[in-house]
């Protein structure tokens, strides 16, 4: 039995910013980089926030995502802080991953640019330090790249924001790499430790991933920084647990995915926006009706003896819906379906 849906609102989705990173783990996975101007995009973007007001219809979400780093040039990224402002969410934060190398003082010039634009702090993800992060990032003096534009963003007077990795490569080299990060100077407003998404490439590290066991048994000063939601995660086989106590299927509340191609904006921006949602909303329900429901998917195609840490429950359904997909490959949309992996 496939699954139904209830639509709650659009993603306009485009891969325009490309990213110097190569990541074993990237939650992005396989990458294209599309040739299309952010400001067709983003226009196409405030058309759906204008229609979302005509319509009086406020809890209908808008969303984007135009790249896979903020290597926006100026005038894209206080085009970006605006979008995002309409969208709810102060957008005051620049990512460091993925950014292609500059100078110390290209760098401090780039940060005070956008310092002056209203962006406070910069973040980045920490996958262990040295030459261990150097290799999960598959990119040579990735580590000190990032720990130096940290410093730099501090002497700035920006905020330091610092994610990490806890895999079980990385556990080993946790307390170095926070004696590393402690010796920074400058504010950090933001430490967190995470678990890697079941997505992209990670999807193929189940290997890494740490147990239960270990997570239970983390130190102190581990547990923490662990993000704010942790005692929100669960094994699989809890996650399994959860799935089985659910009531009822009922249809899922989802957001399109529209993924603007250099070889289809000029189709789309000829559309009107309920065009657009017609088209898409038949093509999504679709894809969803192709996949099993959660319960299903959970009893025939989850491990009930796998202890590996998950997030979040989108990603134990997704290495489900792997397992289904292995023995019953079959063709459908996935990547316009939340259980999309790359
Ligand atoms: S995880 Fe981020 S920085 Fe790394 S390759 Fe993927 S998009 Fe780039």
């Amino acid at each position: 039995m496939g699954r139904s849906i209830e639509v709650d609102g659009i993603w306009v989705h485009s891969d325009i910013i490309p990213c110097c990173n190569h990541c074993g783990y990237c939650q992005v996975g396989r990458k294209k980089i599309e040739n299309v101007d952010f400001f067709r995009l983003a226009a196409l973007v405030d058309r759906f926030y204008a229609w979302r007001q005509q319509q009086s219809l406020d809890d209908f979400k808008v969303g984007h995502w135009f790249g896979y780093t903020h290597n926006f040039d100026l005038p894209q990224m206080i085009a970006e802080k605006r979008l995002r402002a309409l969208g709810g969410w102060n957008l005051d934060v620049i990512l460091l991953g993925g950014l292609p190398d500059r100078s110390v003082g290209e760098m401090r010039a780039w940060l005070k640019e956008r310092m002056d634009a209203g962006f406070a702090s910069v973040i980045s993800s920490f996958t262990g330090y040295g030459v261990l992060h150097d290799r999960w990032n598959g990119r040579k003096g990735d580590f000190e790249r990032l720990m130096q534009i940290q410093r730099i963003a501090a002497e700035l007077g920006m905020g330091l924001r610092q994610r990490i990795f806890l895999t079980k490569s990385t556990l080993p080299l946790l307390d170095e790499l926070l004696k590393k990060l402690d010796d920074l100077p400058g504010n950090v407003v933001e430490r967190c430790a995470y678990l890697w998404f079941y997505s992209g490439f990670s999807a193929r590290l189940e290997k890494e991933r740490i147990s239960e066991e270990t997570f239970n048994s983390l130190p102190e000063h581990i547990a923490k920084i662990l993000r704010k939601d942790w005692k929100k995660w669960r094994s699989e086989a809890k996650w399994m647990e959860a799935v089985r106590q659910e009531e009822t299927e009922v249809p899922q509340k989802v957001s399109l995915k529209l993924i603007v191609t250099e070889s289809n904006i000029d189709r789309v921006e000829s559309m009107s926006c309920e065009e657009i949602l017609a088209a898409l909303q038949r093509r999504t329900q679709e894809a969803y009706a192709a996949i099993p429901i959660r319960r299903e998917l959970c009893e025939r195609w989850g491990d009930s003896s796998n202890q590996s840490m998950y997030m979040f429950q989108e990603h134990a359904e997704r290495k489900w819906l792997d397992a289904y997909l292995q023995s019953s490959p079959i063709q459908f949309e996935r990547e316009l379906t939340y259980l999309a992996v790359d």
